[in-house]
């Protein structure tokens, strides 16, 4: 990767896209503030599955099932279907366009850029355009990441906030894929790190206190499973005195209790 104007490394290489769109961030301590989304293709974990499923409609193994499995699910979807090869500067641009103040400048310009997947930084060189045109423009960039993936000194460099989902054992993915020690101790060593764990009951809560001591990890966040708003609210009640008595933060899903977790919202 060079270096272009304004230290704004240049990147050309074309990643698969599978959506952009503005909404609000739906979950985490940044919850409800209005984002421009970019969603990468591609995952390295199959959070549901112990591994790739080969047949169409596989049962589920896990309580906790990815919710954007079109990303990386070549059994159930095809892969290639509405997913567009856009290089980063082609990205920024298509997403500034979607910030409303583009527009309408009497409007305050969106102030985050959130940029999710499936697993983002198996996309690094792109994140890290993203993460120096938004540092230019004055914006501030969360990376939904599964934290399995070291993000290295460049973007650790670049101010991003990881929004850092460690899986737990009700995901069916074996713990030496969804458990990687570089990766937490680099994200945690960031100082910007909020570890997201995505709860379906009070079960998860040991599992959870576990790796926060294995790992020293300093702010933690819960997030419900659930696609239905009648799930996310039962399981934010299920958690919600545990959470406070452990000193650990509750989310909700916000997208799911507007819109029913429909694709792009
Ligand atoms: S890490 Fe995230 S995107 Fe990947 S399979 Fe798990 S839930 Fe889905």
């Amino acid at each position: 990767m060079s270096i272009g104007k304004r230290g704004v490394p240049s990147a050309s290489g074309a990643v698969p896209v599978a959506e952009m769109f503005y909404s609000f961030q739906g979950e985490g301590p940044s919850l409800g503030r209005r984002a421009l989304f970019v969603r990468l293709m591609g995952c390295n974990l199959t959070c549901g599955y112990p591994s790739m499923p080969r047949r169409a409609a596989t049962a589920a193994a896990g309580q906790m099932v990815c919710d954007t499995s079109y990303t990386w699910n070549r059994a159930d979807y095809d892969l290639t279907g509405g997913v567009r090869h856009l290089t980063p500067p082609q990205i920024w641009d298509e997403m500034v366009r979607l910030d409303p103040s583009a527009e309408c400048p009497a409007l305050a310009p969106v102030g985050l850029i959130v940029v999710s997947g499936g697993e983002p930084l198996l996309h690094k060189d792109a994140v890290l355009y993203l993460a120096a045109q938004a540092s230019a423009t004055g914006r501030s960039l969360e990376i939904e990441t599964n934290a399995t993936i070291r993000p290295g000194p460049e973007l650790i460099q670049a101010s991003v906030v990881f929004n850092a989902g460690l899986k737990l054992a009700t995901s069916a993915v074996p713990r030496k894929l969804r458990i990687k020690e570089g990766a937490i101790a680099e994200i945690q060593a960031s100082g910007r790190a909020r570890w997201k764990f995505v709860v379906c009951g009070p079960e998860d809560m040991a599992e959870i206190a576990e790796l926060q001591l294995e790992f020293g990890l300093t702010e933690i966040w819960l997030s419900p499973e659930g696609s239905t708003p009648t799930a996310v609210v039962e399981r934010m009640r299920l958690v919600a005195d545990s959470a406070l008595a452990r000193g650990w933060n509750l989310s909700t899903r916000e997208h799911v209790l507007i819109w029913d977790g429909a694709r792009g919202r």
